[in-house]
């Protein structure tokens, strides 16, 4: 099997595995102490979590605080739904965690285009009286990058927050400077599956969505996971450590890859972009039948939570896309641990099978 998709999910990290089985280990270890008891092994368990908050932190900007959550879902909805916005403005290729929890906040909501390109105009007005902006960094469906910064000054200028879904751009890009709120998800750069952060900029207030301890200074009750927390601390860690490292080797794993697809249609724009997304179309092609064909092949048809929805993906059709070029659509998602050979593999046997269709 050769894993290529890397948007839907990442490998663990042998480093996060690593910084959690302390927190998993049996009852003589006491890693299993809950983190907010005041005793000696829950004081323990919780200046792990407080390295790991640190160490998320890492990847965000200075003035905040990093807020734990169980998905980056749960992060995203805490920052709107927290909000109580009346005004919301959101842009047309945003996760279904911020369009879904927009419509569940009451508040109008209001779409920003995208062109053909996949990207938000760095030019775009944002309506007076609009509370919160959404705009994510990298869009994980077809990887294009936003110009994040001018439209975190457009919606400060309009007098609105802005928050950012950097769930696919943290760890490999620069954080999302000028956002108020920005979302995280661990499984997402090579950390655990089951947590989340919200990092809120100093002064921005939030009212919390789950009641009860109180943990993460009222924001978000329930007993913290200090193996989730440590995992997600170490990937991201060596997250930064490896930026350039990682963005090159994709960079490399993208040029062969895109040789091998000539003749393919590029969805989104090639210069601004996560050169780990390749999303691809090619007319008349039957996706289902590819990927049938090809079941050896972890590849995607759209992003992981519209697949199997038969419904085209609100992305592809946002920049463009007649309902049959989405359909023709694939996405092949590579990282870290993609090996070149296996890739370059993979991607003939895409184009063999394709051929085979007579497309
Ligand atoms: N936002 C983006 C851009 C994503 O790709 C995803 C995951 O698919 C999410 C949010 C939701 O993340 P999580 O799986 O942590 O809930």
């Amino acid at each position: 099997m050769i894993y290529l998709d890397y948007q839907a999910t990442t490998p663990l990290a042998p480093e996060a595995r690593e910084a959690m089985l302390p927190w998993l280990s049996g009852p003589e270890a006491m890693g299993f102490a809950n983190p907010h008891s005041p005793h000696r092994p829950g004081r323990t368990a919780a200046a792990a979590i407080d390295l790991a908050r640190e160490q998320v932190a890492t990847l965000l900007p200075t003035g905040g605080q990093v807020v734990f959550t169980g998905s980056a879902t749960e992060a995203l909805n805490l920052a709107i739904l927290g909000r109580r916005p009346s005004q919301i403005a959101v842009s047309t290729i945003e996760h279904a965690a911020v369009l879904d929890a927009a419509a569940a906040s009451g508040a109008g909501v209001r779409m920003i285009e995208v062109g053909s390109d996949g990207l938000v105009p760095k030019d775009t007005t944002i309506p007076a009286g609009t509370d919160l902006v959404a705009v994510m960094q990298v869009n994980n469906e077809i990887g294009t990058i936003q110009p994040v910064a001018e439209l975190a000054r457009a919606a400060h200028d309009a007098g609105a927050l802005f928050l950012c879904d950097a769930v696919q751009g943290a760890g490999k890009l620069a954080p999302s400077e000028g956002a108020d709120l920005i979302a995280l998800s661990a499984h997402k750069l090579c950390g655990p599956k089951g947590i989340g952060a919200l990092w809120i900029r100093d002064g921005v207030e939030l009212a919390p969505l789950i009641h009860g301890g109180g943990q993460e200074g009222g924001l978000r009750s329930g007993t913290l996971s200090p193996a989730l927390c440590a995992g997600f601390g170490a990937a991201a860690v060596l997250a930064k450590a490896r930026m350039e490292e990682d963005a090159a080797h994709v960079a490399e794993l993208w040029k062969s890859a895109r040789r091998i697809f000539a003749g393919w249609q590029l969805n989104g724009n090639e210069a601004s972009r996560w050169l780990g997304n390749l999303n691809l179309r090619l007319d008349g092609l039957d996706v289902a039948r590819l990927m049938s064909d090809l079941r050896d092949l972890a590849f995607s048809a759209g992003s992981a939570c519209a697949s199997g929805s038969g419904r085209p993906s609100h992305v592809l059709r946002a920049i463009g896309l007649t309902d049959r070029q989405a359909k023709s659509s694939i996405r092949i998602g590579f990282g870290r641990y993609t090996r070149p050979g296996d890739l370059e593999d993979a991607c003939a046997r895409i184009v063999a099978a394709a051929a085979a269709q007579g497309v």
